[in-house]
């Protein structure tokens, strides 16, 4: 998502609306894309719309470095980028062949830092029913490449945190309600199964590739 500049635009979903049936249906994703995610759009352009300093710069960059943005216009960034960063992130990380297992060096990665895959999941779904209210549960890496599973709430991105997101399951109750509606566990349980494993892993790979080399 490096190349997302200002004014920014509402990407596709990078599937047709009913690919993800019956997991997450397609009203659910026409809402969550059309309506929620592009409102998250709108309102970020407008706050930029009047910030020159903030044109031309990535969503990375100022979601990393929101301290550096005008004073009135932290928190709309910290809203409404992450709303939109977030999001993107969620649905690029499922896919209607997902749910398989991760591997290569994501795997090794995970097993080294959890023990195993299973008491990875069993922390991510801690993670996401765990959070109180709306917010999301991360896999993210920092910047020694150690994974670490983090919650958030609200619209607010781990970058914003020095980490860098791998994956996300968005527990808004937009997200999941029209489904399974009070029942945050079965949807975890659901999204788990789209998980779209050889993205991870390449944003995994990716964000390996461009950290400096230790000393
Ligand atoms: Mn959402």
């Amino acid at each position: 998502m490096e190349q997302l500049r200002s004014p920014f635009q509402l990407p596709p979903l990078p599937y047709p609306y009913e690919a993800l049936e019956p997991i997450i249906s397609a009203e659910t994703l026409h809402y969550h894309h059309d309506k929620h995610l592009q409102t998250y759009v709108d309102n970020l352009n407008t706050a930029l719309s009047d910030c020159p300093e903030c044109h031309g710069r990535s969503l990375e960059e100022l979601l990393k470095n929101l301290d550096r943005l005008p004073e009135p216009k932290r928190t709309a960034v910290r809203n409404n980028g992450g709303g939109v960063y977030n999001h993107l992130l969620y649905f690029n990380c499922m896919s209607p062949g997902g749910g398989k297992r991760p591997g290569g060096s994501l795997a090794a990665a995970i097993g080294d830092a959890f023990g195993s895959f299973d008491s990875w999941k069993q922390l991510m779904k801690s993670a996401a029913i765990g959070q109180f209210g709306s917010g999301y549960a991360w896999l993210a890496t920092g910047p020694d490449g150690a994974l670490s599973v983090v919650k958030t709430a609200n619209q607010d991105c781990p970058l914003s945190q020095g980490l860098y997101p791998l994956l996300c399951v968005d527990v808004w109750e937009h997200a999941y309600y029209l489904q399974y509606q009070n029942r945050r566990a079965d949807y975890f349980e659901a999204w788990w199964r789209l998980v779209d494993w050889p993205e991870v892993s390449r944003l995994y790979t990716g964000c390996l590739a461009c950290r400096p080399p230790r000393p």
